[in-house]
């Protein structure tokens, strides 16, 4: 049996009046790099959001690692091992490389295994060590991609839920986005990804979810949905 590390049921989620979430349903194993698909406003963000505890939920029920955490705040959530990279990164503008990625081991307090990390993070990221007493806002978008990344990873996530990393990148950025979320994932950092580039989240992804207007309406195996002619039609253009 799969180790099911975070397990949605039943989600709705509205602004207002207006239901932005369903009724979703979806599940991310341990080891899992799972994508969340779907054209702009089906809800990808709002099911991170209400995954995280960013925004709370009309209904249903979220849990991680087999307990509920609905009601449960974004800090809370960190310090159990599941952080988010938001869509627009986020960094910390006006501290250098080296703060930002400190900042993101606040929940920790073992010094030395800190500075490890961040040793670590470099040899993931080479370009950010380049850079490493650069003020985080005058990186470029692709830059700033990786650090919120590097950030994320610093708290020693379980799970990391990574929001439109490749949005407004460069091709060639894109690629090495998308490289680094294989990689991040082979040292067995449990993923879910959302991205509106649909065929090179599937082509990385063990599993994918289809969002449309507040619903899943198709998942599987990505491979499987990479090569579905309806997710052909709708997301790859063809
Ligand atoms: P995109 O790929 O464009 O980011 P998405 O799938 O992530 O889209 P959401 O951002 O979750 O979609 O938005 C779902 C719907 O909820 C959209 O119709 C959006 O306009 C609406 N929405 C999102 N945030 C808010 C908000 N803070 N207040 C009101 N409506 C919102």
């Amino acid at each position: 049996m799969a180790n099911t590390l975070l397990k949605v049921t039943g989600l709705k989620v509205a602004y207002g009046g207006i239901q932005a979430v369903k009724g979703v349903d979806l599940e991310v194993n341990d080891g899992e790099l799972v994508t969340l698909i779907g054209s702009n406003g089906a809800g990808k963000t709002t099911t991170m959001k209400a995954i995280t505890g960013t925004q709370p939920m009309l209904d249903g029920d979220i849990e991680y690692m087999g307990k509920s955490i609905r009601g449960r705040g974004a800090w809370d959530m960190v310090k159990e091992g599941l952080a988010m990279v938001p869509e627009g990164r986020g960094v910390f503008a006006r501290m250098s490389i080296t703060e930002n990625l400190q900042m993101g081991a606040y929940i920790r307090n073992d010094k030395a295994e800190i500075a490890a990390d961040i040793e670590k993070m470099f040899e993931l990221f080479p370009r950010l060590r380049e850079r490493k007493d650069q003020l985080a806002g005058t990186l470029s978008g692709g830059e700033q991609q990786m650090l919120a990344m590097g950030r994320a990873l610093m708290s020693r996530p379980k799970v990391l839920l990574l929001d439109e990393p490749s949005m407004g990148l460069s091709p060639i950025m894109v690629d090495k986005i998308f490289e680094v979320v294989r990689d991040v994932s082979a040292r067995g950092v449990t993923i879910l990804l959302v991205e509106q580039n649909a065929s090179r989240a599937l082509g990385i992804a063990n599993r994918g979810y289809v969002m449309e207007s507040g619903n899943i309406s198709m998942s599987g195996d990505a491979k499987a949905l990479l090569n579905d002619p309806r997710v052909r039609a709708a997301y790859l253009g063809e």
